[in-house]
């Protein structure tokens, strides 16, 4: 109960399965990395496998075994594929391969693991550039190509790139006689992929996290669980600062510290600049004198009393408040990529 994460389970599930139905014939293939947006990467497998879906993705070779431990899904790693990772041998893993060394080395020995060739787009994070992947070509036999993969930016129109380098990678799939593999892409609309799919005849993956888990915020509701009320009157000490309350009020203490990813927010609106800029060069967020919590109580968003603690922060509550009594649930505003949850909840 601390801090929790309600969803309306039906809702939730029923919005999936309509995204998933209006992308036919292109498939979705949920994204559950990081903190699983907030679910779990356990949580976001078990979902779905009840969504009927058979190919998940995960960011890293370390998150695999949350996955596995639901069902035995196809398993795309979205960081490349690096020299230093073990191979399993795992039949389930596919593979991503960003740089022709790594394409190399994969294609050594008699696996022939199953990989999907990144292409470099205008993001420039990952991806062979066109030489690099015209160079590709004398390993593919050595290697079962699931793919090519393509990473693109959110901002702007990406299409015309997709579409170029979506050509130049199947060009070369054709000339190596490895087939018209499917194009798995990032960040394009199932709207945007279907056209590009038909125009290249391609089957394209679509890899989805945030719109797929959090893309109705309606249907989820962080709570945090009210752990201490405390009196306080004008001139009390309080805190780990031990400052002194400027008039009377509460200190509610609330579930929801750092480790959960609690951070000062919303820093007051500097006075002046200058201020602004000498606090911040004394000691970074901390020295900000007051902050505007992420909790809300009595409908409105409350004044940390001092910097979150670890596993609790201490919010300030003026006197003409009715303070909350210790085990209610109160709302807080949360980034779902980088929050902690102590439990999800599904209404059913
Ligand atoms: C994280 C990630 C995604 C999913 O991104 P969302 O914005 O959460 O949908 C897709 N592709 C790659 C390569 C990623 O790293």
């Amino acid at each position: 109960m601390p801090l929790s994460l309600y969803v309306d389970g039906p809702r939730w599930r029923g919005r999936a399965e309509t995204l998933i139905a209006q992308a036919s014939p292109t498939i979705l293939v949920p994204v559950a990395k990081g903190n699983g947006y907030g679910f779990g990467i356990a949580t976001l497998a078990r979902e779905t496998s009840r969504l009927g879906l058979t190919t998940i993705a995960v960011g890293e070779y370390e998150e695999i075994k949350a996955v596995s431990k639901v069902d035995s899904f196809d398993v795309l790693v979205l960081s490349p594929w690096r020299p230093w990772v073990d191979v399993t041998g795992d039949e389930r893993i596919v593979h991503t391969v960003s740089r022709l060394d790594d394409l190399q080395k994969l294609s050594a020995g008699d696996r022939r693991p199953r990989v999907v060739l990144e292409l470099l787009t205008s993001m420039r994070r990952h991806g062979l550039t066109t030489h690099e992947l015209s160079e590709a070509r004398r390993y593919l036999r050595d290697v079962r190509l699931e793919g090519f993969a393509l990473h693109l930016p959110l901002a702007g129109d990406h299409r015309a790139e997709a579409a170029n380098l979506a050509r130049q990678g199947l060009e070369l799939a054709a000339a190596a006689g490895v087939g018209h593999p499917p194009l798995w892409l990032s960040h394009l609309s199932a709207a945007e992929a279907g056209p590009l799919a038909a125009d290249l005849g391609v089957d394209v993956r679509l890899r989805v996290g945030t719109n797929l888990w959090l893309g109705d915020r309606a249907l989820l509701q962080p709570k945090a669980t009210v752990l201490d009320v405390h009196d306080v009157s004008r001139g009390d000490p309080y805190g780990y600062r031990q400052r002194h309350a400027s008039k009377s009020g509460f200190i509610v203490v609330v579930a929801g510290g750092t480790a959960h990813g609690i951070a000062l927010e919303a820093p007051t609106p500097a006075a002046t600049m200058r201020q602004r800029a000498t606090s911040l060069g004394k000691g970074g967020l901390e020295a900000f004198g007051k902050a505007l919590s992420p909790f809300r109580i009595a409908g409105k968003q409350r004044w940390f009393a001092e910097p979150p603690h670890m596993q609790c922060s201490m919010i300030w509550l003026p006197s003409d408040v009715t303070p909350p009594e210790v085990g209610a649930e109160i709302d807080v505003d949360v980034r779902f990529t980088t929050t902690q949850f102590d439990s999800v909840i599904f209404n059913d």
